[in-house]
């Protein structure tokens, strides 16, 4: 390791800070965005209750006031009937009636409501007298439904006496049919039903209501009119009609219902429909903000990523190459003294019992004097040319450093398979080492003779930790300089008087 690999701890703090500033930010701004969905979700269910509250109302007011209408056609009718004054005096039970004028009379009457009826879908307009004889168009159905006592029963369905007319339906539990009664006089009524169905115009639903139901229902709750025919006659369901009991006009929404009632002609008309089907339109706004605020944060998230790539890569090269800078000895471009001893340090106490490594500390002989007769700037060079030798004898797995003015070490690191090979190994670099320097400076600026003394300690056998095995390679070194420099020992405990190689 020669320093380029060095600032990794630092770089893993600021990508760590990098990775919290992201999460940190993503997390504002999720927890924003899902705050602003809710309450937006919030207003939107309250918005939308309302309108729709409002709607069904309106709706409502609609249904009673087209009801009121088609009630008073029926009335107008009936009035425009009474125009003709034969109409209104002619009287069928008269026995003293010439039966000439009588049939004269009755055409023309007839005449008369069929052209006022014609373009009505009418089941029944005419006249019907005490005597149970009928004027204008009487159906069959009509006819066998109220058989002979159609006078007696029509007449007691007028139920406002002020103006002598009224409305029923459900005769006979044949609640298709609706029925305008008026009193003519004393032995006559004028008659109209039509069918239920014909109010479906009436009742028509908006489009953004179609869930709704929409029925007309009488005094006793039972229904009048209703899309669905199979329901006429029948009472409102208690689902709806608990809501609205005793009310005459009111709109009531819970959890299950909104319901809305108003009355009109005597009858009322109740707008239903469930809430649910309401809030699946708030279901499906509520997917969308959802979606709108996860795709919002999703953005905002990849924002702060740019962003934060943005500021903290400069950073990252900054601090990278600082903290190469303050690892690296710039002279030679290797490991400054602190780092090689903490590098060193870990390394031995992190390694297996089964590992080989070695310490190799060599300094440059006579250096002073190097300065002293070649001058200082040539010694930088000879130190510079050191850095060289060392990383070309070394391969990467080696710790190189320079630990003092002219004293470098070397961890090694290679492995082999046996102790042999490795000793054989570091016998061979030390071998390189000292004819690098002699190849380089043989014959180089006069005859000043360049070379370097080493000491080598093996681990674990001479020490474990750094500071045995730099005691011990210490040692060896100065063996080397007492026996005459240029030379390199190995560290031998027992015999370390005797433990000196010269080459
Ligand atoms: P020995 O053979 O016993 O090692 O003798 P030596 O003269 O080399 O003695 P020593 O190792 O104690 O001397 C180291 C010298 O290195 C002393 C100092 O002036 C010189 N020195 C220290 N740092 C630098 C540097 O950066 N550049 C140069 N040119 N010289 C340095
Ligand atoms: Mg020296």
């Amino acid at each position: 390791m020669s320093g380029k690999k060095n600032s990794r701890a630092s770089l893993r703090n600021i990508s760590k800070a990098q990775v919290l500033m992201i999460l940190g930010f993503g997390f504002i701004v999720v927890a924003a965005v899902i705050l602003v969905s809710s309450l937006a979700i919030r207003k939107t269910d309250e918005v939308l209750k309302n309108k729709v509250i409002s709607l069904t109302s309106s709706l409502n007011v609609q249904m009673k006031l087209n009801m009121d209408s088609y009630l008073s056609r029926m009335e107008t009718i009936a009035t425009l009937a009474f125009g003709e004054s034969e109409a209104y005096t002619y009287d069928a039970t008269d026995p003293n009636n010439d039966e000439y004028e009588a049939i004269n009379t009755e055409k023309k009457i007839s005449e008369r409501l069929f052209s006022l009826c014609i373009m009505e879908n009418f089941v029944d307009y005419g006249i019907v007298y005490r005597n149970n004889r009928t004027v204008g168009k009487i159906s069959n159905g009509t006819s066998t439904l109220f058989g002979d006592k159609i006078f007696s029963e029509l007449s007691s369905m007028i139920s406002r006496p002020r103006t002598n007319d009224g409305w029923s339906t459900g005769y006979g539990n044949n609640f298709k049919r609706i029925y305008y009664v008026k009193k003519v006089h004393e032995n006559a009524v004028l008659f109209i039903s039509f069918y239920a169905s014909e109010l479906d115009a009436v009742f028509d639903n908006p489009e953004t209501l179609s869930d709704m139901d929409i029925r007309l229902v009488n005094q006793d709750k039972n229904i009048i009119y209703s899309k669905n025919t199979e329901e006429l006659g029948s009472p409102l369901p208690t689902e709806i009609s608990s809501r609205i009991e005793g009310k005459i006009s009111a709109s009531v929404l819970d959890n299950e219902y909104l319901v809305s009632l108003d009355s009109c002609g005597g009858w009322f008309v109740v707008c239903s429909i469930p809430t649910p089907i309401i809030l699946n339109e708030k279901n499906e706004m509520t997917t969308y903000i959802y979606f709108t605020a996860g795709v919002a944060a999703f953005l905002a998230v990849l924002v702060a990523l740019l962003l934060s790539y943005r500021i903290i890569s400069p950073i990252r090269k900054t601090v990278s190459s600082l903290d190469d800078k303050a690892r690296i000895d710039l002279l030679t471009g290797i490991l400054n003294k602190r780092s090689f001893e903490e590098y060193a340090g870990n390394c031995l106490a992190n390694s297996l019992e089964s590992e080989r490594h070695a310490l190799i500390i060599l300094d440059i002989d006579n250096f002073k004097g190097v300065n002293d007769t070649l001058g200082h700037a040539y010694g930088d060079k000879v130190l510079e040319k050191t850095g060289e030798i060392l990383r070309s004898t070394f391969s990467d797995d080696d710790y190189l450093g320079r630990i003092g003015g002219d004293e470098f070490c070397i961890l090694v690191n290679t492995r082999f398979d046996s102790s042999d090979k490795f000793d054989a190994f570091l016998l061979e670099k030390c071998k390189e080492l000292s004819s690098a320097y002699h190849e380089y400076y043989s014959g180089r600026d006069g005859d000043y003779k360049i070379s370097a003394s080493m000491g080598v300690a093996l681990w674990p056998d001479n020490g474990r930790s750094f500071e045995e095995m730099y005691s011990a390679c210490d040692s060896a070194l100065y063996r080397s300089k007492k026996s005459g420099r240029d030379t390199f020992t190995f560290y031998d405990a027992n015999t370390e008087s005797e433990g000196t190689e010269n080459e």
